[in-house]
């Protein structure tokens, strides 16, 4: 039997303040691959401090790209059954958050559960 590893997808919130009304919002994303998703980050954070805001938070999951972390995927009678790709797993997978008091560009990941045997994840070339 050959392992495959789960696909997976990245989801990201960015949250910032804008410096003037002091009002917080938020946007959301996805990308394909960590790498896609830091530098999506990264230019997101860039575009908000250009534009007068300061960045929050920011932070994204890496979930299961069948059920987006639910577990759980729609069956074909309306109900809901559980996801064959990742068996099941509730959450995220990983997750990356940047560390905005420092105000470096270093995102952390934090690799959730164990998924050895089971989950794969691709590693940076
Ligand atoms: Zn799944």
């Amino acid at each position: 039997m050959t392992q495959t590893a789960i696909h997976t997808k990245w989801k990201f919130v960015i949250e910032f303040e804008d410096d003037e009304t002091q009002e917080i919002s938020g946007t959301i994303g996805q990308a394909d691959t960590r790498e896609e998703c830091e530098g999506l980050l990264e230019y997101d954070m860039e575009y908000h401090r250009s534009h007068g805001r300061t960045v929050v938070n920011a932070e994204a999951a890496e979930v299961c790209a069948k059920c987006e972390g639910e577990g759980k995927i729609a069956s074909g009678d309306g109900g809901r059954v559980v996801c064959d790709a990742c068996g099941g797993r509730l959450g995220p997978i990983s997750n990356l958050t940047s560390s905005l008091r420092s105000n470096e560009k270093e995102f952390l990941l934090i690799r959730l559960g164990d998924f050895s045997g089971r989950f794969s994840p691709r590693q940076a070339a």
